[in-house]
């Protein structure tokens, strides 16, 4: 049995993880700190039915306080989930906030992983913000990192941190650049849950723009597959654009919405909020040369997901 340590395990994407790796039949770790960017609600369910599962162990602690040579033994392939996320809420005062969460404890966990394991890989969450606004086309993994927010600038770091620790130590660390990921349990300040939760309740969305920005989405199991094949092929140093493989304007995500709700849309414009990307799409050509990575479910099929998910009495899958 592979042991596995998931970082953010109680988040979006981290539950998501963990449910497959233990069904994959890893025994798996999890460490999350339930930080406040949301809800703790909201992430003690995502962890609800993992808990009783006898091969996961939770560690309701943040990365700088884990004891990690205790922890790391025996762990051969670390998923490190755990940020301080979101473009819209880096400015500000809460830089010092997100340049902790996601560079300084990211240099943290490294340290760890060179003085007490003997972890194969390392595999990182870093986000396509590092890119900042895209050109026209598909973007690969050589284009420029050009950050167009503070939080892209924290994970730009991050990835600046890894390479330096895979050519210094040879860290088998593997960098995964996700594009806007969506399904059951995202984030509640993300644009798919608020936009769900304010049409079934009659209410208007605000779009920032004009609501032609596209982006490139992702559904949340495509995103765990990656991270798998990622353990298994990518090599260290290497970086992989994971998308969805379907750029689609915001405008066009709300009339699915609307569709699969059965409602009209009424839409409220803004002003384009500092940051935001016009557009987003990646070209995934090496993740799916080296890591045999596929994208498999379509926006419409993820999007109903999400909306069941969203108005489940259990609200727990
Ligand atoms: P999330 O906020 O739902 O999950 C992150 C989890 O990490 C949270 O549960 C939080 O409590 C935990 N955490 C934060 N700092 C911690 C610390 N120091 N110690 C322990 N736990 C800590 O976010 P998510 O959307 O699931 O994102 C997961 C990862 O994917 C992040 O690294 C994020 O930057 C990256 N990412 C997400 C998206 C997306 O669309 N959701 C896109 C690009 C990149």
């Amino acid at each position: 049995m592979k042991t596995a340590l998931v970082t953010g395990c109680a988040g979006f994407i981290g539950s998501h993880l963990v449910g497959r790796l233990l069904t994959l039949g890893y025994r798996v770790i999890g460490i999350d700190c339930f930080y406040t960017n949301y809800d703790a609600a909201l992430k003690e369910r995502n962890l609800k039915s993992l808990l009783a599962h006898p091969a996961f162990t939770f560690l309701p602690v943040s990365l700088q306080q884990v004891d990690w040579p205790a922890i790391l033994v025996g762990v051969e392939e670390l998923y490190h989930q755990a940020a301080l996320p979101g473009v819209r809420n880096s400015w500000g005062n809460s830089f010092a906030s997100y340049a902790e969460q996601n560079i300084t404890a990211t240099q943290q966990l490294l340290e760890a992983c060179l003085a007490h394991g003997q972890v194969k890989k390392v595999v990182v969450a870093s986000s396509s913000s590092v890119y900042g606004t895209m050109q026209q086309g598909l973007t690969n993994e050589s284009a420029d990192i050009n950050p167009t927010s503070p939080y892209g600038v924290t994970k730009a770091a991050m990835e600046q941190i890894c390479k330096v620790y895979v050519k210094a130590h040879q860290l088998p660390i593997v960098m995964l650049r996700y594009f806007t990921v969506y399904g059951p349990r995202q984030r509640p300040d993300m644009a798919f849950h608020r936009f769900i939760h304010k049409l079934a309740a009659g209410e208007p969305i605000q779009l920032y723009g004009d609501g032609q920005q596209t982006r490139d989405f992702t559904y949340v199991s495509d995103i765990v597959e990656a991270n798998i094949l990622a353990a298994t092929h990518g090599g260290a140093g290497d970086i992989f654009n994971i998308g969805g493989d379907q750029e689609i304007s915001l405008l066009e995500v709300v009339r699915i919405i609307g569709q699969l709700l059965r409602v009209k849309p009424q839409l409220q414009f803004l002003p384009e909020q500092l940051g935001d990307s016009r557009r987003t799409c990646a070209d995934i050509t090496f993740a799916r040369q080296k890591l045999g990575y596929q994208p498999a479910v379509p926006l419409k099929t993820g999007l109903t997901e999400q909306i069941r998910h969203a108005f489940s009495q259990s609200t727990f899958s």
